[in-house]
């Protein structure tokens, strides 16, 4: 039997501007990368996520065919799917939210069907904390580990229930940027620290396309990311990053810190395939051989031979 994988995330249509491009309604969400990353690796995913009608059902054939169970996506009637539209600067690592529109999500009441009840690990992607808390409050029995993305926007407009759901999780994944906001601390690894005080246990910062930094106790990994010739569309970087973290520890079953070294490195190999073209396209499309060439670019990117005195 498979080891489990609950995602919990938004599921979006996105309009992005790029310096390289435009679309205006392209597929999108937290929960669409983090399921498609994860779904690279052997093991049972499930989404918990709402869309409205306008949903377009090629989207949930694309993801059924890579055997992501669906039966957590409630489908409202007359409702619409919830919309992000964001526009990346010239260095591609800064970007404006330009327009949120929650619609469907705004009273979204999560509903875990019986049989993802168990999951060795949940994913709690980018969404309302409020929906991230009902949904760990449905949980039959306690996961392996449970692994939070959030972002800006529910720091801003939701601290308190945010600040409940980080009480609660083992991991937290979240971008520089956002450290600070979240602490008030320039320093990364003073941010780490209290972001452990506030409940969990492993820290992930992560830099863009300076790679990520992986705090537990006294101890730090350091990831790059890899240089990457061509850098098209950053959205679903940090999902895709999240998806491919959570699918690989998820595939092993190891929880351990060496073991999420690992992960770090499968999850920056999975941002680096969704930045290369426009929304989901190249992470849908990239085949297994150039995930071993990119695994093995990361190792020579990273060893080195040494003497110390
Ligand atoms: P990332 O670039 O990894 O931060 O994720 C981008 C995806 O997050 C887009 O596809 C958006 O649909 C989705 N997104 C944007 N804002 C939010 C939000 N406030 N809550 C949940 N998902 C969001």
């Amino acid at each position: 039997m498979k080891n489990k994988l609950l995602v919990v995330g938004t599921m979006a249509y996105d309009a992005i501007e790029t310096p390289f491009g435009q679309v205006d309604k392209i597929l999108g969400g937290a929960a669409t990368y983090i399921s498609l990353s994860a779904s690279r690796f052997s093991l049972d995913c499930g989404i918990v996520s709402v869309v409205g009608e306008d949903f377009e059902s090629q989207h949930l054939s694309l993801l059924k065919e890579r055997g992501i169970d669906l039966s957590g996506v409630e489908i409202v009637a007359g409702g619409k799917t919830f919309f992000w539209s964001g526009k990346y600067h010239n260095d591609l690592n800064t970007r404006t939210t330009l327009d949120t529109q929650l619609n469907v999500l705004q009273d979204f009441n999560p509903k875990i069907p019986e049989h993802l009840k168990s999951p060795d690990i949940i994913m709690l992607g980018n969404l309302s904390p409020d929906v991230q808390l009902q949904a760990l409050g449905q949980l039959k029995t306690k996961p392996k580990l449970v692994v939070l993305d959030t972002m800006n926007f529910w720091m801003e407009h939701f601290r308190p229930a945010l600040g409940r759901v980080i009480e609660k999780v083992d991991v937290i994944s979240i971008n520089d940027e956002e450290a600070r906001q979240l602490t008030g601390e320039y320093s990364l690894v003073k941010a780490a620290d209290q972001i452990h005080k506030m409940g969990p246990k492993y820290v992930i910062i992560k830099k863009g396309e300076h790679g990520a930094l992986l705090f537990h106790d006294n101890e730090i990994f350091c990831a790059p990311a890899l240089p990457l010739e061509e850098v098209f569309d950053p959205t679903g970087a940090g999902d895709s990053f999240a998806g491919g973290f959570s699918g690989y520890l998820t595939q092993t079953g190891d929880i351990s810190f060496d073991n999420m070294k690992s992960a770090i490195i499968y999850g920056s190999a999975m941002a680096s395939f969704t930045v290369e073209k426009f929304g989901t396209k190249n992470l849908v499309d990239f085949s297994p051989t150039s995930m071993a060439e990119r695994l093995k670019a990361f190792k020579e990117l990273t060893t080195f031979e040494i003497e110390i005195e």
